[in-house]
């Protein structure tokens, strides 16, 4: 409203399109609430949920990961076995170890891409899903590349 207020035709544009743009938008009665559907549906996980585990294989975890978009890495998988740890890549290439049950079921994934950027100071530098998180002896919490690592283990040895 400071935009439409102060006739600032360039907050307009990037807010609305243009002045006429936002004129047309009308008022609460033109608003239509938007209606969910009230059919449930299930989401897709990428794989035959209707296969018991015990049926679980390779080609299974394979059709899981691609639908993440990433890989299974291990290649004697075991049929059923869903709790021995197998080697999985997600879409931006890093390794990780997880049981099928870990995967299919309690929906984990790539615990890199999930770790959460402390600061802007790695995504500044594009590294951010190698930044690692360490709590210093005072207590404050940093975020630290990987260059940054030999000063974070001198940091915590003193
Ligand atoms: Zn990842």
């Amino acid at each position: 409203m400071h935009a439409i207020r102060g006739d600032a035709h360039e907050e307009i544009r990037a807010h609305f399109g243009s002045l006429e743009a936002w004129q047309a938008i009308g008022d609460w009665s033109t608003f239509d609430v938007p209606q969910p559907s009230r059919v449930p549906s299930l989401l897709d996980h990428g794989y035959d949920e209707d296969l018991p585990a015990t049926a679980w294989d390779a080609d299974l975890y394979r059709d899981a990961a691609d639908f993440r978009g990433g890989g299974l890495i291990t290649g004697d998988v075991t049929r059923g076995d869903i709790a021995t740890p197998l080697a999985w890549t997600c879409a931006h290439g890093h390794i990780f170890a997880a049981s099928p049950r870990l995967v299919l079921t309690a929906g984990h994934w790539c615990p890199e891409c999930v770790r959460p950027s402390v600061s802007g100071r790695c995504a500044a530098r594009g590294r951010c899903g190698r930044g690692v998180i360490v709590r210093a002896r005072r207590g404050a919490v940093h975020s630290r590349s990987d260059d940054d690592r030999r000063d974070v283990s001198r940091a915590s040895t003193t």
